[in-house]
């Protein structure tokens, strides 16, 4: 497998080196140079596979020999050892959830599947791996869980103190063993512009083999790709059309969908939602890309006002002849909904279907919705991206009742606290990193 930069598609590197180099140095992303089709008998026959033979499938078709198929089904068991169900509202109206694993979010199919790769190109390596991530709150968790006792590898994971909810702070703090926190004296910018500084210093990089858990890695975006199949095996009826609804903010998860659907996946549209941060669906009706600083909304994963996988999408329409916008409108169709709208599809699912939906899979409610309006015989479904129990105080307010944590996620709030306090001084921060790997 090679993979190019959408900047320069003359430059093509191993799938090893776009996992540990993360973003190319033109400033592009990575992208796989051919995306090859899956038989026509495997995708008829998904029915016969489990969710891991399926991704397993979809893995080494993509990854074209890159990684041995032995050592794939063991990346594969380890990454995808949690189930991605379909919870029925009505017959057109479905809901993918992926909060199933250990962060209850879906970015955690992304985190271990990363995790997973990473090890696995760094077996042959006798200095072990450190990873820096700086984290407002949700990656932080995702990464910290999915790397935790990987082999060879540990984590640094810099959060900004009294800046991310008691439960998003356990979840960084409490495994130990190869995870270590520290608790920064500042904003997520602050632990951003420490991790960047440690990047940039001679020093360090020649003592410590750092890396990043950079969220546009594509290894985070291959094993997205694998719940669309996993979907469409527990909904399709062979006739009816299948559309995907994408609650989106970097677009990643959409992005991963296109994917799917070039390896043959049948899908009928694609339907991009997001809040009011509304740059794609804006594109898609009016042919202006325009992006614009974020705006604080209640679906908050998805305040993205420049979202970072655009490059990719307009890289997968661009056709020799003929106009990307076009090509991306007769594939997606994109719609965008405030917060009072928001509310009122929370309350109006679970009043209708007694199925609690978070802030972000409600987005996504109602652009399916929307689509339906005029695509009435079609088979929806939902990404619902996170558990809505990840937003206790906002969906207890707006449903006027308690939600229902989640034991994994409960057990938390009982665990200790371990980080070490850091001031804003990169100095500090070197010679800590230094003292301990
Ligand atoms: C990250 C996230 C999103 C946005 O996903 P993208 O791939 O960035 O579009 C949506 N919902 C939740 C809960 C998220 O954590």
């Amino acid at each position: 497998m090679q993979l190019y930069s959408t900047n320069n598609k003359e430059h093509l590197v191993s799938l090893k080196e776009a996992v540990f180099r993360g973003l190319p140095e033109d400033s592009g992303l990575y992208m796989p140079q051919t995306i090859p089709v899956l038989e026509p008998d495997f995708i008829q026959n998904l029915a016969k596979h489990s969710f891991q033979e399926i991704a397993f499938r979809v893995a080494d078709t993509l990854l074209q020999g890159a990684i041995p198929e032995q050592d794939l089904q063991t990346i594969i068991h380890k990454a995808v050892n949690f189930p991605a169900p379909v919870h029925t509202l009505d017959e057109h109206t479905h809901v993918l959830e992926l909060f199933h694993g250990p962060s209850l979010a879906f970015k955690d199919f992304g985190a271990r599947f990363m995790a997973q790769l990473m090890s696995y190109f760094n077996r042959a390596e006798d200095r072990e791996l450190v990873i820096l991530v700086a984290t407002s709150g949700d990656t932080g968790g995702a990464v910290a869980a999915g790397f935790y006792q990987t082999p060879g590898i540990k984590v640094v994971i810099l959060y900004p103190s009294g800046k991310v909810s008691m439960l998003q702070e356990k979840q960084l703090t409490t495994l130990g063993q190869n995870i270590a926190a520290l608790e920064v004296n500042g904003t997520f910018d602050d632990c951003q512009a420490l991790v960047k500084q440690a990047f940039l210093d001679p020093e360090l990089s020649s003592a410590i083999r750092l890396s990043s858990a950079n969220s546009i890695n594509i290894s985070r975006l291959i094993p997205q790709s694998f719940y669309y199949f996993e979907a469409y095996k527990q909904v399709a009826d062979g006739k009816t059309p299948v559309v995907f609804c994408v609650p989106s903010g970097n677009f990643g998860n959409l992005t991963a969908g296109l994917m799917a659907h070039r390896m043959g996946l049948p899908v009928h549209h694609f339907i991009a939602a997001t809040n009011i941060n509304d740059v794609v669906p804006a594109y898609l009706h009016t042919g202006q890309y325009l992006p614009r600083p974020s705006a604080r909304t209640l679906s908050n994963a998805m305040d993205v006002g420049a979202p970072s996988n655009f490059a990719r999408m307009l890289d997968m329409f661009i056709t020799e002849n003929g106009s990307t916008w076009n090509n991306m409108t007769a594939t997606i169709a994109g719609y965008a909904f405030n917060d009072e709208q928001t509310k009122h599809a929370i309350r109006e699912v679970f009043d209708r279907f007694d199925y609690v939906m978070d802030p972000h899979g409600a987005v996504g409610y109602l652009a399916l919705k929307q689509y339906q309006r005029e695509h009435p015989h079609t088979i929806g479904v939902v990404l619902e991206t996170a558990h809505p129990a990840k937003f206790l105080d906002d969906m207890e307010a707006i449903l006027e009742r308690p939600i229902e944590i989640p034991e994994r996620l409960a057990a938390l709030a009982h665990e200790e606290k371990v980080a070490t306090s850091m001031p804003i001084a990169f100095p500090a921060f070197k010679s800590w990193l230094m003292d301990n790997y």
